[in-house]
């Protein structure tokens, strides 16, 4: 059996949330928007979806949107909100380590004349919320911070950003994607005007995202058409995949603290005995401030790349940077802005465990991981270097 590292890309749907799925597929394939009772029972468990939805971030039903993925959702809350308030200013406030539905969203702003400001972070891969309070300015009408990067696992101090938003009375999102059903996340406490989730990062179908908006906060449409989700996004919904994230999420904040516990000791062990064993190596990211399930190391003289292949022979399954740079040359974004070299940011490894990993995966791995590297090292030309 393969070992799969790589659950910050996408998760398999849980049984339990597929058996609630299928009927809907099946029999029970009502559009909900029509009257008769078919529809009715698809109508119900779409409302049903939506209540636990909401109870998992501490929203109101009102308030939970569904979209077709963690990026729709994040291009609606930043155009959207770009465009309301454009008349009250034009100023937009991220990060630079944001995934790239924020970054490219705020590029394509920045083409129809709104002004950026992307907040470094430190080499820890943190952002400071006295950076963003003090690049607050008249015109700035929001402010996109994500609560944990996908590739380093860093969570960033949304509470502190979220209480900042709150006194300058400036709209906050947050990109919660790796967060949601992994950390404890809870819109009302913690400030949140917008929060974008996605159903396949946490055992959940592909294709399935919901936007929380807060009550007050008018957002206008994004995708335009029927009165779906009351008249704030159009198209029939896909009602099984709605209902299979709600329960996937359900079940992720039920078991999030003792999952938190597990992973992270396999984390903490991953981590201690490759930076042991494999000179070097070294962490990217805060070690404490990071996800459960999140670890990030950068080898000297090697192509992430290559290494993946090497692990993939031996049937692990890991990433090197994001799913989405690879494929392109171009060194992660995020290991760049925390001060890593070109070469640096391309040895790089990221392992994101789950559900299904245990100690014996981390036995596996520290014994072919560091002959891999020192195969890889023996015939890199930058050794020595
Ligand atoms: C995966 C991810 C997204 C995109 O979600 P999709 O549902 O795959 O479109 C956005 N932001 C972060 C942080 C992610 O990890």
């Amino acid at each position: 059996m393969p070992i799969y590292f790589d659950h910050a890309a996408t998760t398999a749907t849980r049984p339990e949330v597929l058996e609630k799925m299928l009927p809907l597929l099946g029999d029970g394939y009502g559009n909900p928007s029509s009257v008769y009772a078919l529809a009715r029972t698809a109508k119900k468990a779409l409302e049903q979806a939506r209540d636990q939805v909401a109870a998992a971030i501490n929203a109101t039903p009102q308030e939970i949107f569904f979209t077709g993925s963690g990026t729709e959702s994040d291009n609606w809350a930043v155009i959207a909100t770009a465009e309301q308030l454009s008349a009250r200013g034009k100023h937009i406030i991220t990060s630079n380590v944001e995934h790239h539905a924020v970054l490219h969203t705020c590029k394509y702003l920045e083409k129809r004349g709104y002004e950026v400001t992307y907040i470094p972070i430190n080499s820890d891969g943190l952002i400071s919320a006295a950076d963003v309070e003090k690049a607050i300015r008249p015109d700035t009408i929001l402010i996109s911070i994500m609560a944990a990067n996908n590739e380093i696992g860093t969570l960033q101090p949304i509470d502190e950003i979220g209480a900042i938003a709150k006194s300058h009375k400036i709209a906050f999102h947050t990109d919660a994607v790796q967060a949601v059903g992994h950390v404890p996340i809870d819109v009302k406490a913690q400030n949140i005007d917008m929060l974008s989730l996605s159903g396949h990062k946490f055992y959940g179908p592909k294709g399935v995202g919901a936007l929380f908006v807060r009550k007050g906060i008018a957002i206008k449409s994004f995708i335009h058409g029927g009165a779906q989700e009351r008249g704030r996004r159009a198209g029939t919904e896909n009602v099984a995949g709605i209902v299979g994230m709600a329960e996937a999420l359900a079940l992720a904040v039920s078991e999030m603290l003792e999952e938190a516990a597990r992973q992270s000791a396999i984390r903490d062990r991953i981590i201690d005995e490759v930076l042991a064993t494999v000179p070097k190596s070294r962490l990217n990211g805060s070690r404490d401030k990071r996800l459960p399930n999140n670890v990030n190391i950068s080898f000297d003289y090697i192509e992430g790349e290559s290494l993946l292949l090497l692990l993939d022979m031996k049937g692990i399954y890991a990433s090197s940077g994001s799913a989405c740079t690879s494929g392109s040359l171009d060194p992660s974004h995020v290991l760049l802005a925390i001060g890593l070299p070109h070469e640096k940011a391309h040895g790089s490894l990221r392992i994101t465990l789950g559900r299904d990993n245990a100690d014996s995966d981390v036995d596996t791995l520290m014994k072919e991981l560091p002959s891999i590297v020192q195969r890889l090292r023996d015939m890199s030309p930058l050794t020595g270097q």
